[in-house]
């Protein structure tokens, strides 16, 4: 912050570190692994999870400029700047991939949006795919009247992010063998991987179809840290066919989690982590002794009543 004028981060009052907790589950226990939930979803009521995490550096950096960022129409991490914004006074734009969604009702996601202040601009697909690309930004930015904002990319994952996310490691230094977390990025395994300490692995549990997240998030790590940080892989096999997509057998499994725990499960990016984990340990993949943390990243939304 250099601006005194700059609303303080630390009047969100966020908790952290983020509690956590030991899970007894019979499935990891005879195993003779050991189950702790990271509650970031606990980090503060509105700015979930690992989204605080990578906001609030960019936030800072903003210092009190309008931030413009990027996402689909059910987009979390819209929806958790749109709440830093509200929370901050700091004017947001949000850039909503689909032009065919302008003019019409807001689904319950952008409404929220909306309502905490952020002015969506709709664009159409071929220039949100493009974003990347110097030109189409700029003229994404001036078609939203945001030039002079703060950008923020797509799902929040830029440098400040990644190093903001080394803290949730940092949380974790010797508390687990094995950390794990979904990915939709890679930012937020960017940043646990470095924070970790020698000796502790980081995993990765992507949420897209693809298998081309490793080469993003070595350069994320790249970008924050000048190389390589930590002991990091993935595991492709859990994103039950892509991005939102959320088999009955996924949900089944969500909703029996939710019994046993009393954890309110995420579908998108926490279910298929707590999928993953479950079939790691059947598959003995966790020797005897390991404790395995995983990172609860987020909440459903709209929250269950
Ligand atoms: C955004 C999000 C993620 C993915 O974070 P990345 O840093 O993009 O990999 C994981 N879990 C939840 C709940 C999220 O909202």
């Amino acid at each position: 912050m250099t601006s005194p004028d700059t609303p303080g981060l630390a009047g969100l009052r966020p908790r952290l570190p983020s509690p956590v907790q030991e899970a007894a589950d019979d499935r990891f226990e005879r195993r003779g692994v050991r189950l702790l939930l990271k509650r970031d979803d606990l980090i503060h009521p509105e700015l979930i999870g690992n989204k605080w995490r990578k906001l609030a550096p960019n936030l800072a950096a903003a210092d009190g400029r309008t931030v413009v960022t990027f996402g689909g129409a059910w987009s979390n991490h819209l929806r958790a700047t749109a709440a830093a914004g509200r929370l901050l006074g700091i004017p947001t734009v949000g850039v909503v991939r689909g032009d065919e969604l302008a003019g019409r009702p807001l689904n319950p996601s952008l409404a929220r949006c909306a309502a905490d202040g952020m002015r969506l601009h709709f664009a159409d697909r071929a220039s949100y795919r493009r974003k990347s690309e110097a030109g189409v930004l700029a003229g994404l930015l001036r078609a939203a009247d945001a030039e002079d904002a703060y950008v923020v990319p797509e799902g929040g994952s830029n440098a400040q992010a990644v190093r903001g996310c080394r803290e949730l490691g940092a949380e974790l230094r010797d508390r687990a063998d094995v950390v794990a977390v979904a990915c939709g990025t890679g930012g937020t395994l960017a940043g646990l991987a470095a924070g970790l300490a020698p000796g502790q692995r980081a995993l990765g549990v992507p949420v897209l179809k693809g298998g081309f997240l490793a080469a993003g998030t070595e350069a994320l790590q790249r970008e924050a840290f000048g190389g390589r940080r930590g002991d990091w892989d993935m595991d492709d096999r859990f994103h039950f066919g892509g991005y939102a997509r959320v088999p009955g057998e996924l949900d089944a499994f969500a909703a029996d989690f939710e019994q046993r725990h009393g954890l309110p499960v995420e579908r998108l990016y926490v279910a298929k982590l707590l999928y993953g984990l479950v079939t790691l340990a059947d598959e003995g993949a966790f020797p005897r002794g390991t404790t395995v943390a995983a990172v609860i990243t987020g909440r459903p939304f709209p929250d269950p009543a």
